[in-house]
């Protein structure tokens, strides 16, 4: 039987009543009405207003200030209408989490009357104290002003809770030397610097009317859910979102019965309220399937453009937590909450496009539609070979470093997978020349003698980091807890910075008298020679790719965000940000900061944790065990039985390794370097394994142990109660 605590848990799951959920009328009711967006505003404001916000959101014209007082007012009335009472500033700190400044329209007035007010200033700029937000060393405390301000390109929305409606406006946050302090910032300068080198590549292309180029994203969230109950019994869900012990079940996903399988009935009703709430924040949820490990499932919104995309996604992840409390389930965005059984990450699918030409990194089906899209795949090829090592450092965390290379997740490696119809069209042009042309010489050099690609090239490649899938690339290392922010604005700089060097090659080699084909054709082959080695459509998971990869193509294996995060201190990845206009130095500085501050808080705070819980939780329960074979071992010996002795001395072993090392990774603990270099890696190299060697011992235990002593929620109970 379990122990009590564990047995309550139990109780009060079978007595669970499914919590209702209010059906739609419909689905044209329902969808973004708790949105300011283009439509609301549409009706809302004066035409001329309504013009010029239209103008700074599709065309990213500057906010004309003189509109802010009408919208603000017509924002107010909108919100007010619908029960609003307070305002909040929304901005996107450094640590993948979502801040709010929250303050009352109240006004009140002299006559003792109140009245709900809001101005263009209140709309466009706010200020926080954000003195508490890690900042990286870029604010001192004294001059700890930071500033919000309106991101009119991504709409306002309503949040509802228990605490009643409040008016959510998505801000930047930057500090009062105007130095971002937040992810929105970068975003949107790597989005406009993507947009500048996209327009000009077109240029040279050919293009005349280019309307303004936009990075979209399309992020899948996976998630596990457990039993509230359940999860409150167990220290390290509550403090590190994850389990630092716990011993595997007979039954784990090998049965591969989750997958795709019928979705469980409490799971459905807490889906369904998730989707209803995000409908309502026009918010495109689509997709919905149990994932491969048992607990664990997926949300995919449709794409939208990046910056909308990151603000939704961060909102997707609070309405999972939120909605799963009230349907007494705890939602876990961690990338490994139990080992042994899949992680959790988050794909975040990237592509860039515009109006007037489409989808950038669509092969099409004209041979000229695909010359440009070759560039731009080019160009992606030659980011990610450039840049792997920032790509790593991009989705550096803790808990992300448990999923990347291991058996079910992309290697730490950063390649790109292209399909093999695709890697074929390189592998020619690297070659010299493309097969199955006999038209002309000239263009056998060319692009007309280009296959028409299909769209989706049907083979998935699984075990890469970055795929391309047929009009997109696929950034599967990312995880399931991060902002997809950090990823995107990799993601736009290193094209940025690629289109600009392909824009200078075929400026150079236009200038010495190249056709535009001839010119495309030298540069494409120049980018293959020198970046192919990145491309790479076999087996990442296997060794012998991990060997390939670093002895023969000079890839980058980073393990650990230990060996990640300093490739942000590098001169390369510094004049990349710096020459791009998306981070200066100091900026860049503080993020190293900042990201490797929460790398070394997250594991010293599991260390911790892991030694309490092995203290206080486990050493009691073995002590107690120990008594009770004593115990009965003394009985049957008093009554001339054979004993079994073999019990009571695995378990004395194991106690007595418990202690020491607890003991061990006590005085890690304490023995943490101060410099920051060394501290990282002390982390990684010291306090993660002894942590490790902890666990073993404390698993081994599990499996020993009369059931009714042990008082941590089993991973049974945790993966399969539901
Ligand atoms: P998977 O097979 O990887 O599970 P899904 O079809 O479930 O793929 O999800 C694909 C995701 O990619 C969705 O969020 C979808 O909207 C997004 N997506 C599709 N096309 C694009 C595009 N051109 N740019 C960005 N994201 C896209
Ligand atoms: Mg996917």
């Amino acid at each position: 039987m379990p122990s009590p605590a564990r047995l309550q848990a139990m109780h009060t799951i079978l007595e669970r009543q499914p919590v209702p959920v209010e059906p739609a009328a419909s689905l044209e009711s329902l969808w973004a009405s708790d949105v300011f967006g283009l439509e609301t505003m549409k009706s809302a404001l004066p035409k001329d207003v309504f013009k010029s916000i239209q103008r700074s959101i599709r065309l990213g014209s500057k906010l004309d200030l003189g509109v802010s007082d009408t919208v603000a007012q017509a924002m107010k009335e909108w919100a007010c209408a619908r029960g609003a009472l307070y305002y909040a500033h929304v901005f996107y700190p450094l640590t993948n989490l979502t801040a709010e400044k929250h303050d009352g329209f109240i006004s009140p007035q002299s006559d003792g009357k109140a009245i709900a007010e809001f101005s263009g200033k209140l709309l466009v700029q706010g200020e926080p104290d954000g003195s508490s937000f890690p900042n990286g060393g870029l604010r001192t405390t004294f001059e700890a002003r930071g500033y919000t301000a309106w991101d009119v390109t991504s709409p306002a929305w309503l949040m509802r809770t228990a605490n009643g409606v409040t008016l959510c406006i998505p801000t930047v946050f930057v500090s009062w030397t105007g130095e971002a302090l937040d992810k929105k910032t970068p975003l949107l300068r790597s989005n406009a610097v993507m947009n500048r080198q996209a327009q000009r590549l077109l240029h040279l292309l050919g293009e005349t009317d280019i309307a303004p180029v936009n990075s979209s994203c399309g992020a899948e969230q996976e998630y596990f859910l457990i039993d509230a109950a359940l999860g409150a019994l167990r220290p390290d869900l509550q403090l590190a979102g994850r389990t630092l012990f716990g011993a595997p079940p007979a039954k784990g996903q090998q049965f591969d019965d989750h997958y795709f399988g019928a979705i469980p009935d409490r799971v459905q009703v807490f889906m369904q309220d998730v989707e209803l709430q995000l409908y309502r924040l026009g918010i495109p949820a689509k997709t919905r399937h149990n994932e491969v490990a048992p607990g664990q499932f997926e949300i995919a919104p449709y794409f939208e453009a990046a910056n909308v995309a990151t603000d939704h996604q961060q909102l997707i992840m609070t309405v999972l937590k939120a909605t799963a409390k009230r349907h007494g389930l705890t939602c876990l965005l961690h990338e490994k909450p139990f080992a042994g059984v899949n992680g959790s990450g988050k794909h975040v699918n990237w592509s860039i496009g515009n109006a007037t030409q489409g989808n950038l990194l669509d092969p099409g089906k004209t041979p000229h539609a695909n010359l440009q899209f070759l560039l731009f795949c080019a160009a992606v090829i030659r980011g990610v070979h450039r840049y792997g090592p920032l790509m790593r450092a991009a989705i550096a965390t803790a808990s992300n470093d448990h999923r990347l290379g291991a058996n079910e997740a992309p290697p730490a490696i950063i390649s790109v997978y292209l399909g093999s119809q695709l890697e074929d069209v390189f592998n020619q042009i690297k070659s010299g020349k493309l097969e199955g042309s006999a038209e002309n010489a000239l263009m056998s050099l060319g692009v007309d003698t280009l296959p028409d690609l299909n769209r989706d090239p049907g083979d998935r490649n699984r075990t890469s980091p970055f795929a391309f899938t047929g009009n997109r690339f696929e950034f599967r290392a990312v995880g399931s807890g991060q902002s997809v922010a950090g990823p995107l604005v990799v993601l736009n700089t290193i094209l940025a910075d690629s289109l600009g060097w392909i824009s200078d090659q075929l400026d150079d080699q236009l200038a010495s008298g190249a056709s535009l084909e001839e010119a495309a054709f030298a540069v494409l082959k120049r980018t293959m020679d020198d970046h192919g080695a990145v491309v790479f459509g076999g087996d990442g998971y296997s060794s012998e790719w991990h060997r390939v990869a670093v002895e023969e193509r000079g890839l980058e294996n980073l393990r650990t965000s230990a060996d990640a995060l300093p490739v942000l201190e590098r001169m390369e990845i510094r004049e990349l940000f710096e020459r791009q206009g998306v981070l200066t130095p100091l900026e860049l500085e503080s993020r190293f900061e900042v990201y490797t501050e929460q790398y070394i808080l997250a594991i010293e705070v599991e260390a911790r944790l892991a030694l309490r819980m092995a203290r206080t939780q486990i050493q009691p329960a073995v002590t107690t065990f120990l008594q009770r074979l004593a115990s009965s071992i003394r009985e049957q010996e008093a009554l001339g039985l054979v004993t079994d002795r073999s019990v009571i001395e695995r378990v004395a072993h194991l106690h007595q390794q418990l202690t020491q090392r607890s003991t061990e990774l006590e005085a890690a603990l304490q023995g943490a370097p101060h410099e920051v270099h060394g501290h990282l890696r002390h982390c990684a190299d010291t306090l993660l394994p002894l942590m490790g060697q902890l666990r073993e011992t404390v698993d081994g235990l599990e499996v020993l142990l009369d059931d009714d002593l042990w008082p941590l929620p089993t991973y049974q109970e945790l993966l399969f109660v539901r």
